[in-house]
């Protein structure tokens, strides 16, 4: 919406403009002919309507040369405001006839509204028609001979008592030939004077504490765009400066060769900074490359500028308007585009340029004669820059909230990815510690077991042994081992192969696992030899349970055997709940020494051992051997 209506504008303030400039063309008929008059009671009037011109592109002609035949009758009238030519290098002489009121006896102001020309010279007629009295002013010379020290050329003029007087103005320069004279009673001119310098100080002043304060802005959060700004700021107040002469008046009164080479330099060096500053405003390096290489082109254009100002200031001057238009088209365009694509201070800029535009572009046309120098109405230099400076003020103050506004976002999206990312990195943790807890159990599982039979491998028996042991004595609750055997297993291995052995193994395994109940533990001890922990078993119940083992392995039928049996035997031991407690060392070897003591007796029997206060107690049962 805002960028819509912001080319809106700015192509409504340019019909105004284009229409203001043709209306520059249309002809003030009539007046030419009469002498201009100024009433006693008249603060001052427009001479342009009353100018005669003759060009004299020999420079040689002098005022007696063209105040009489032949050259009087060359003069011819002109109208535009005063505007002589574009860029010349004749010399022009300009006469206009003057009649003041009889009441009139003060001398009179002629001022001449344009203050780049390089020489001007006034002829008055001396009274008694001899000679004339001469006064010069212009850039080309030391600024103090000047008439009156003021930064308009300015001169005197006797009243004319109520006769008609020929005054003539010899005006030679090496840019635009621009003659806005008018004439003031002195009072007058001297109160609009005033006034008029409180506007241009006030002007000044502002310009420089803005241009100061963006400096400032610069150091204090080192973002570019403010010391830019402060640089496009500075550049175009300094040109001002130069084009209202006051920079002649005030900075370089007697440097008269770089009084007219300095209009064109710091149209260079003001373009320059626009360019720089523009292209970081609207960021057209990123967001448009072409015109981009425009305006990069255009600083190239600016340093021919710049270098032509000494060489040839004439052509310099028409590149520098023809410069300056390129840069303000260019800028404009640019800021109206990004504009319509939502950037709020692009259309604030191009708001800004756009009267810049309009003020540079009717100073140029009248820098090459297109246009009157006068069309530069009134005021026209502080209310464009005033505008301009604070458009563009809040062209950078929202461009800067933008800037901030898009960084909060980006830290906040960053904020959210890097917490999306660490959900997801916990998650990926979690997966794998938990996957890594399996593969420990698994391992863990795979350390603790023996590969042929599955039972509990040797270590794992006896640490399981050792905590059911420390548990038992805890509660005081009685634990028996039974350690097993299987007899004669050489002999298998050697008769029937490994292979078979190992199947014998595992069948034997079966058995004695498969009879235990839940919560007791059967473990493979060594290469034959099992180990069975019985808790809360007695003496007398483990016996029982080893018997039952006994003649479960003695009625295995193994087919890899051919026919022939197995059988093992067994050792018991118990652990005294009310004695102390007993090491997984000790109890082993008890059962280990009962197991010899039934080998010794013949195999295939149970040994149970003694308890440790009491009688030795027997096997219940003897195998019938
Ligand atoms: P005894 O009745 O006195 O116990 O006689 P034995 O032959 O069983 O005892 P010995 O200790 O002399 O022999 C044990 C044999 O067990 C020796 C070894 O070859 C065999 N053995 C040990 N571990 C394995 C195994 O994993 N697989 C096979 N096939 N044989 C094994
Ligand atoms: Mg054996
Ligand atoms: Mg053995």
């Amino acid at each position: 919406m805002a960028s819509y209506s912001g080319m809106r504008a700015v192509a409504v303030a340019g019909l105004v403009w284009l229409a203001a400039v043709l209306s520059w063309h249309a002809p003030e008929a009539g007046a030419h002919d009469s002498a201009a008059v100024l009433a006693a009671d008249e603060p001052s009037i427009d001479l342009t309507p009353h100018l005669e011109v003759l060009e004299d592109p020999s420079r040689q002609l002098t005022v007696e040369d063209v105040r009489r035949p032949p050259g009087d009758g060359r003069f011819v009238h002109v109208d535009h405001g005063g505007t002589l030519a574009g860029i010349s290098g004749s010399a022009f002489w300009v006469r206009f006839r003057l009649r003041t009121a009889p009441e009139l006896a003060e001398p009179l102001l002629l001022v001449l509204g344009y203050p780049l020309l390089d020489r001007v010279d006034l002829y008055q007629p001396l009274p008694g028609g001899g000679g004339f009295r001469r006064q010069t002013a212009g850039d080309a010379v030391p600024f103090g001979t000047r008439p009156l020290g003021l930064r308009l050329p300015t001169f005197e003029l006797a009243p004319t008592g109520g006769e008609t007087q020929p005054v003539y103005l010899r005006v030679v320069s090496t840019g635009p030939l621009q003659a806005p004279l008018s004439l003031w009673q002195k009072n007058a001119f001297l109160v609009a004077y005033e006034a008029r310098q409180v506007w241009v100080g006030a002007f000044v002043g502002a310009m420089v504490v803005v241009s100061g304060l963006a400096l400032l802005l610069y150091v204090v959060m080192r973002d570019r765009l403010f010391l830019l700004f402060s640089g496009f700021l500075g550049g175009y107040t300094t040109l001002q400066l130069v084009l209202s002469g006051l920079a002649f008046q005030h900075l370089w009164p007697s440097a008269t060769a770089w009084a007219s080479q300095a209009a064109p330099v710091m149209v260079a060096l003001t373009g320059a900074s626009t360019t720089a500053f523009v292209r970081e405003l609207l960021d057209s390096r990123l967001r448009l490359p072409r015109l981009d290489r425009g305006l990069r082109l255009l600083h190239v254009v600016g340093a021919l500028v710049a270098v032509a100002a000494l060489v040839d200031v004439s052509l310099a001057i028409r590149l520098a308007a023809l410069y300056g238009l390129a840069v303000c088209l260019l800028a404009t365009v640019g800021s109206v585009y990004v504009a319509s694509r939502g950037q709020r201070s692009a259309a604030y800029f191009a708001a800004a340029l756009t009267a810049l535009l309009l003020g540079m572009a009717t100073a140029s046309l009248s820098y090459l004669g297109v246009t009157p120098y006068r069309a530069l109405t009134l005021h026209a230099m502080e209310v464009g820059s005033a505008l301009l400076v604070v458009l563009t003020a809040l062209a950078v103050s929202d461009r800067i909230r933008s800037l901030l506004r898009s960084r909060a976002q980006a830290s906040e999206s960053a904020q959210r990815y890097l917490t999306a990312l660490n959900q997801e990195l916990e998650r990926l943790v979690g997966d794998r510690t938990a996957a890594l807890e399996r593969k420990n159990a698994e391992l863990k599982q795979l350390a603790s077991r023996d590969s042929l039979t599955g039972l509990l491998n040797h270590k794992s028996t006896v640490e399981e042994l050792d905590r059911l042991l420390k548990s038992a004595s805890r509660y005081g609750e009685p634990l028996a081992v039974v350690m097993a055997d299987i007899d004669h297993f050489k002999d298998v291995n050697d008769r029937f192969g490994h292979q078979a052995g190992d199947r014998v193994l595992t069948a034997v395994s079966r058995v004695l696992a498969s009879s235990v109940r839940a919560g007791d533990l059967c473990g493979r001890y060594g290469g034959e030899e099992f180990l069975l922990v019985l808790p809360k078993a007695t003496a007398a119940t483990a016996t029982e349970l080893a018997e039952r083992l006994r003649e479960a392995v003695a009625g295995l039928v193994l087919p890899e055997l051919a026919g022939a049996g197995v059988t093992a035997s067994f050792g018991v031991a118990a652990a005294d709940p009310a004695g102390q407690p007993v090491t997984a060392d000790a109890v082993i070897r008890r059962a280990d020494d009962e197991l010899y003591r039934a080998k010794r007796d013949g195999r295939d029997r149970v040994r149970t051992a003694p308890a440790a206060s009491g009688p030795r107690l027997e096997a219940v049962r003897q195998s019938a051997s």
